[in-house]
């Protein structure tokens, strides 16, 4: 018996923007199936580690893609982990994954519709891109520790059946029944295509099962379509830039190249490979997924963790790639692994590739260097409250606007040093929203006048990250708009008596400041508010009323 059970609405909202998308993506449904196939594979090989009898000799690791002209389906087929019924109810209908609402988000993204339908798959809901094609989707799945086979049934209209059925191997079968407009899904070449395309680097053999008759002979053939290389175990000098490029988009679906690619092995006392890449931009809808972080690790070409956030630390999370040791045991837990030493070495070598990766960039190809720091300035500074170690690596690779710097220019905090006058003591910056009203500022008159540059610090995390800065190569940060920042000037008796019915009236119109002091320090306008040198900085003290304190 056939039971009927509902998609959570988010879902069928997913699944209505899907069913009604254009064409210009959907050829990426082959490369979602593939993926959720493969990555079926590469638990089952791990979780059976453990136990190899449960694999009862089938380790002949395969992902197959059967076109039925007759029958007008397409089935994707593999011999991976499979689900229970309960995991097919939980992952094909009715929990509403976070994903599907960053990614419902991402699609409103002004006009970036088409190009979230493209991503899909970085949402965590890759597998609803198959009612892009498909007018029904049949799932026949047997997890392999079970005798127990369902048949998950499906028209992307808001309901899906469940039923027990038949399934000798273990393993998912995807079958879609294409739409009448998506029969250029049968044609051999077409696969033969999509899959070179989008899945050339999957490490499993995808292999596309052909069915042909000659003289009344029905003939299988079956044919290995991707090429299946672990790129990160060969030697640098062996591989492309196309090569690293399409492992790249493949890895991370992103349309456009990194910025720069990180491949080495370390040798010696610990060996491991690392193939890793700093993308060009955000990708789309970044800021509304949950952040990720880590790089895949493999062991032996077995992959262990889809990201493992030991070998990363969060405030590189934009870095993406592959880490693969021969080192690490194989035949034990997650846990395990995750806790091993060699994790940690592994971090510091990561770390250390990157941010000199990041010096070299910075220094050679300062344009790309700066959309990369427009892109994912602001993670990286989160390094200088967290990777003490780094602190000073870290410092260098920021990029400040300025008083002194053109609109739209930048400086490093190197530069800032290098050209300070004689006299100056201290690294000065100022807290605000723009460069631009920075500038107009009164408190950087004072500064303007004397020649001192002063760094504008716009970001919303600068506030939390300027107090790690200081100090800088010996220099002490201090902010511009704080009293003592700067010396009043000489203010002669005189002046003093001369101003004084001034300075009283003012004091008493405004009675919430706590003293008003004649100055030198403007040259334009008329006041300025200082803080105390002790009083509570002003973001910290809007955080504070924000907090109820
Ligand atoms: P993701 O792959 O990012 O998790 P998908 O929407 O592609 O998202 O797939 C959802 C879930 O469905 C997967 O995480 C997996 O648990 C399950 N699944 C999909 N396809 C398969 C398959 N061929 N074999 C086993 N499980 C699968
Ligand atoms: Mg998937």
């Amino acid at each position: 018996m056939a039971e009927t059970l509902e998609f959570k609405a988010e879902l069928r909202q997913l699944l209505h923007i899907i069913t009604h998308s254009l064409y210009t993506h959907r050829e990426i449904f082959l490369r979602e199936l593939i993926s959720n196939a493969s990555d079926a594979i590469h638990k089952v090989r791990f979780d059976a580690l453990s136990h190899a009898d449960l694999l009862q000799g089938d380790t002949d690791w395969k992902i197959r893609v059967i076109p039925q002209a007759d029958a007008g389906t397409l089935t994707i087929s593999d011999n991976g982990i499979g689900m229970s019924r309960q995991e097919v109810i939980e992952h094909l209908g009715t929990v509403a994954h976070s994903g599907t609402r960053a990614f419902l988000q991402a699609m409103k993204e002004a006009g970036k519709g088409t190009e979230a339908l493209g991503l899909i798959g970085q949402f965590g809901v890759g597998f609803y891109s198959a009612f892009m094609v498909a007018d029904r989707v049949t799932v026949r799945t047997r997890r392999f520790d079970s005798t127990e086979a369902v048949c998950w049934q499906s028209d992307g209209q808001g309901t899906y059946t469940l039923e027990s059925c038949d399934k000798p191997q273990r393993g998912t079968d995807v079958i879609l029944h294409l739409k009448d407009d998506a029969r250029e899904f049968l044609e051999p070449e077409r696969l033969r295509e999509l899959i070179r395309k989008y899945s050339n680097y999957i490490e499993f053999p995808v292999v596309l099962v052909l069915e042909t008759t000659t003289d009344g002979q029905k003939k299988v053939t079956e044919e290995i379509v991707n090429q299946r290389q672990a790129i990160w175990l060969r030697r640098k000098q062996e591989v492309t830039q196309q090569e690293y490029e399409e492992f790249y988009k493949a890895l991370t679906h992103d349309t456009e190249p990194p910025a720069e690619v990180i491949h080495y092995a370390a040798e010696g006392k610990h060996e491991f490979k690392v193939l890793a890449f700093i993308p060009a931009h955000k990708p789309l809808g970044y800021d509304w997924r949950e952040p990720q972080c880590g790089l895949r690790l493999y062991i032996q070409r077995v992959l262990i963790m889809e990201r493992c956030d030991k070998v990363l630390p969060f405030y590189l999370r934009f870095v993406e790639g592959v880490v693969d040791s021969s080192e690490l045991p194989l035949n034990v837990s997650r846990e395990q692994i995750q806790a091993h030493p060699l994790l940690d070495t592994i971090q510091k070598s990561v770390v250390k590739t990157v941010l000199d990766t990041l010096a070299w960039m910075k220094s050679s190809h300062f344009d790309k260097y700066i959309r990369f720091y427009q892109n994912f300035g602001s993670i990286l500074k989160e390094g200088l409250a967290k990777d003490w170690n780094n602190r000073d690596k870290i410092a260098d690779l920021l990029l400040f606007e300025s008083l002194q710097t053109p609109a739209g220019q930048y400086l490093t905090l190197e530069q800032y040093l290098n050209k300070m006058p004689k006299g100056q003591e201290a690294i000065y910056y100022l807290l605000g929203e723009s460069a631009e009203s920075l500038r107009r500022s009164p408190h950087v008159e004072a500064f303007r006048a004397k020649g001192y540059d002063v760094l504008f610090l716009t970001d919303p995390i600068d506030a939390f990250i300027y107090p790690y800065l200081s100090p800088y190569r010996g220099q002490r940060l201090l902010p511009a708009d704080r009293a003592d920042s700067l010396p009043d000037g000489e203010v002669s008796w005189e002046e003093r008596d001369r101003f004084a019915a001034l300075v009283s009236f003012v004091k008493d119109q405004v009675p919430e400041v706590a003293e008003v002091r004649l100055s030198r320090r403007l040259t334009e306008s008329a006041a300025c508010l200082v803080q105390d040198q002790h009083a509570t900085p002003p973001h910290v003290r809007r955080l504070l009323e924000r907090l109820g304190q």
